[in-house]
């Protein structure tokens, strides 16, 4: 099958996505959206409380919230569609865009894939994310006052988590599964002159325990295979991202971790016609707020091409 061409398809259903969606669909471009399968709706599809999404004065669930943006791009008519793209030429005119042997084509196309936490791939994992799991100290630091709580990761953003969480917590363990740190020179003396951080060295977690909140983990020790528990309100998992560039790495330049790069600050990649948004862009900041806000700009940008060059 092969599809009349679109003025935009929008590839991604997180705040970037769906923001970019409702802004598009109310400038009449009547935009179809990949939601993706498994991972619809984003990366707030796996938490509880967002207590930081600006025009929630009491919060509101993460999914809930994903669902209101959803309802709100299909109420302008955005058309949404729960696949993943399998293959993109971006270079064509029109860009084509494959879910299987499906064929779509566009005038312009929104990359607003996100980015993946990395996991540590243990069975309570999921099941616990959002009641004491958590990958985002910035989001969720603050329901944790006055706690015993850890973070895991060796890196400078596991240092950055774990110095940031100090304003609330009662104690911060770092978790690491070597004996020195990754961290850049500045974030370890940080670190270490903290005194509300402490560490856990050669460690790793074996197990994650809790049944509706986490209670703890069972820590292993990488050198002699010895186990203990560690009492814990919050698990901060700070191993990494990858952003899903995947499709496009031989297409759209990335930077040095794999990034779509953009001409900041509008969301214009290096190919004319496609535009980036939300966290497969952003390293800095990974929040809600600032992927619907680049969502929103990838859409005007869009319309504005689309106008000068469509
Ligand atoms: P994502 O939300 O990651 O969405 C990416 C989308 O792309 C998904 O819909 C996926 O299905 C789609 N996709 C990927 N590949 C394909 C493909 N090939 N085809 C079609 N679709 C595809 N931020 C806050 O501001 N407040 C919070 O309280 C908060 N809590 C968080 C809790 C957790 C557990 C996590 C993991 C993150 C949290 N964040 C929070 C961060 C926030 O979720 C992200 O910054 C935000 O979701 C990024 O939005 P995005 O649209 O760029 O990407």
């Amino acid at each position: 099958m092969v599809s009349d061409v679109r003025n935009v398809i929008i590839i991604g259903s997180g705040p970037a996505g769906y923001s970019a969606a409702i802004y598009a669909a109310r400038g009449d471009l009547r935009p179809l959206v990949f939601e993706g399968s498994v991972t619809a709706g984003g990366a707030l599809m796996n938490t509880t409380d967002v207590e930081n999404f600006p025009g929630w004065p009491d919060g509101i669930m993460g999914p809930d919230l994903m669902d209101n943006l959803r309802k709100q791009a299909e109420r302008f008519g955005a058309e949404l569609v729960t696949d993943d793209v399998t293959e993109v030429d971006l270079a064509a005119s029109p860009k084509v865009v494959k879910v299987g042997d499906d064929t779509y084509l566009a005038k312009t196309v929104v990359v607003a894939t996100g980015s993946k936490y990395r996991e540590l791939g243990l069975p309570n994992e999921k099941q616990l994310s959002g009641r004491g799991v958590s990958w985002c100290a910035t989001c969720d630091g603050f329901f944790f006052r006055d706690k015993d709580i850890a973070v895991v990761g060796g890196g400078d953003s596991a240092m950055e988590e774990a110095i940031f969480l100090t304003r609330f917590a009662r104690s911060v363990t770092v978790i690491h599964r070597r004996d020195t740190l990754r961290a850049s020179k500045i974030m370890q003396d940080r670190a270490f002159g903290n005194e509300k951080i402490r560490f856990e060295w050669n460690s790793e977690v074996a197990e994650i325990v809790g049944g509706d909140k986490l209670t703890g983990v069972v820590l292993r020790d990488v050198n002699t295979g010895e186990q203990r528990t560690l009492e814990l309100s919050g698990l901060f998992i700070a191993i990494g991202h990858d952003p899903r560039t995947e499709l496009f790495a031989d297409q759209l330049d990335l930077d040095e971790e794999g990034y779509l790069s953009v001409e900041a600050p509008t969301t214009h990649t290096n190919i004319p016609g496609v535009f980036g948004a939300g966290d497969v862009v952003d390293h800095r900041y990974r929040q809600a707020i600032t992927a619907a806000g680049t969502g929103a700009a990838a859409a005007i940008d869009a319309e504005r091409w689309l106008q000068e060059e469509g």
